[in-house]
């Protein structure tokens, strides 16, 4: 299944390498996973908490500040909690990403459940969200209480409906998209928060879902320090 999966993000590994390198990361900083308050934004898909990579359950948290494909729905009130909730002498570690299934066949957009005989989509909201952009469903500034979360994805495509819709895989693309949107969104809820604690990390990723008997992998994208102070970038950190 890894060979699949490399074939569209060559450098993504198992969700359990992925936390250790993570931890491998920060492992000048002296900071054991106790010390370490995770938020993560990430899909309230089901296949996200059956597959959660137990290494990852180390750190304290997680706080959830994702709703549909993760996109970080919970806003400045959501950050600023998690932020007042940090160890005096530990971290922060701000982990956001969208997920995107690929299928046994290498198709993305779909995976095979537990105890399910066919595909089903992944993530669900994003290709609604791309069906209603082909279709010329989405009507721009729409969006009802009751479904703001799914309104909200869909503008995001709506506002670069022709990068998505010229682009060679549109399931990958919508996928970028949100991630971008939900970086923006993160540093500008970071910037607008006070933490506790003595350092600030941000990860931004992609979660790769695939047929259940394979587990999930990650690519990494984004993995920085901030400072707590003056909440800016310090550095960037590499695996
Ligand atoms: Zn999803």
């Amino acid at each position: 299944m890894l060979d699949k999966v490399k074939a569209h993000y060559p450098n993504a590994v198992s969700s359990s390498d992925f936390i250790l390198n993570v931890y491998k990361g920060l492992s000048d900083y002296g900071l054991s996973p106790d010390r370490i308050l995770l938020a993560h934004s990430i899909c309230s898909d089901d296949v996200n908490n059956i597959e959660y990579p137990m290494e990852g359950r180390q750190m304290l948290g997680p706080f959830n500040l994702g709703g549909l494909n993760g996109y970080p729905f919970t806003g400045i009130t959501g950050m600023t909690a998690f932020a007042h909730h940090v160890p005096e002498e530990g971290a922060a570690l701000i982990f956001y990403a969208p997920h995107i299934g690929i299928n046994a066949e290498g198709d993305t957009g779909k995976i095979l459940r537990v105890g399910q005989n066919h595909d089903s989509t992944c993530c669900g909201a994003t290709i609604l969200a791309l069906n209603r952009l082909k279709n010329d469903e989405i009507i721009s500034g729409q969006k009802p209480a009751d479904d703001y979360q799914q309104h909200s994805l869909q503008e995001f495509l709506f506002n670069q409906k022709d990068r998505v819709l010229n682009s060679s895989d549109s399931v990958k693309e919508a996928t970028d998209i949100i991630y971008e949107e939900s970086g923006s969104m993160i540093d500008h809820m970071i910037r607008s928060t006070d933490f506790t604690g003595k350092h600030i990390f941000v990860v931004g990723a992609v979660i790769i879902n695939t047929n259940w008997q394979y587990g999930s992998f990650v690519t990494l994208r984004r993995f920085e320090e901030w400072d707590v102070v003056s909440r800016k970038k310090v550095k960037d950190l590499y695996f």
